[in-house]
């Protein structure tokens, strides 16, 4: 074999696995991310929840819904993508920021709360929701009527969700904190009895407690215990945040988030707060 060629290969080989890197690794495809500036990526890779109804759902026959969902469809279309370009990855609360750190996404619309700590390593455009933290009981238990009495209790959230923090600090520090992978996964216990409460964000447990699976076995404490201000999560740094801001305020503007909320909280009931300005973040 001529070692010339050989190594024009190699090099051609390594280009070619920095360039499908650098596309997001995705196949060599071009990704909004990994696109040079001023050349048309071919899709757009946008991070959501696969498992909260409502908000970020994959059906089993391999749709996506929920509001999230409707969001991020809204921006990517402003950003010149068709809905067909859009490929959805999951991003689960705990891997949100290193999803975006390694340009696996371009963007992440998975119920992601604004907060100072995650600031240090992402940005966000929106605001586009405002929720609050609140718990899940099983209908028929009556021990909980206040966040206190959480304190000994067996209660579930999501590792690397506010809710977990927020439990640990200040809510019910001596509560006995469960994490899960997942918020179906703690509603799966708190239906089974291994679990007492599923603490995250009101907007999120409306969802599961409207499930025809579950209809009248849980209900809502009705505690507002945090304000959670849903961001668009993108790279620190990354020139999307002012063209998401624009289509966000788009949104808003031309009713379409009206549109959006009654689709997708008006079957669970959820008492939603009106739309955030975009760039205020509530604290
Ligand atoms: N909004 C909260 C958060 O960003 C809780 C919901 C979630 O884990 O996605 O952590």
């Amino acid at each position: 074999m001529n070692p010339r060629k050989t190594t024009a290969a190699a090099a051609a080989a390594l280009l070619l696995s920095l360039t499908a890197a650098a596309c997001g690794s995705d196949g060599g495809k071009d990704t909004a991310a990994g696109t040079a500036a001023g050349s048309r990526a071919d899709t757009i890779t946008i991070g959501i929840k696969f498992d909260q109804p409502g908000i970020g759902l994959k059906t089993p026959d391999g749709d996506y819904t929920g509001f999230d969902v409707d969001v991020a469809t809204y921006v990517a279309k402003q950003l010149g993508f068709e809905p067909e370009d859009i490929e959805w990855k999951e991003a689960k609360s705990a891997d949100r920021e290193t999803l975006l750190e390694r340009g696996d996404v371009d963007f992440i619309a998975a119920s992601y709360s604004i907060n100072d700590e995650r600031e240090k390593k992402v940005d966000f455009a929106g605001p586009y929701l405002l929720a609050h933290q609140d718990i899940l009981v099983r209908a028929d238990d009556d021990s909980i009527k206040k966040p206190e009495d959480l304190n000994n209790k067996k209660l579930c959230s999501v590792t690397g969700s506010t809710s977990a923090q927020n439990v640990k600090t200040k809510l019910a520090p001596k509560a006995q904190l469960q994490e899960y992978g997942g918020y179906s996964e703690c509603i799966t216990g708190l239906e089974n009895g291994v679990i007492d409460a599923v603490t995250t964000d009101d907007s999120i447990l409306a969802g599961y407690a409207s499930q025809e699976e579950f209809k009248g076995k849980f209900r809502l404490g009705g505690f507002k215990l945090s304000n959670e201000n849903y961001g668009i999560g993108i790279q620190s740094g990354s020139e999307l945040k002012g063209k998401i801001n624009k289509a966000l305020e788009k949104m808003v503007a031309d009713g379409t988030w009206d549109k959006y909320v009654e689709k997708n909280f008006g079957p669970a009931g959820y008492k939603n707060e009106p739309a955030p300005k975009i760039g205020v973040v509530v604290t």
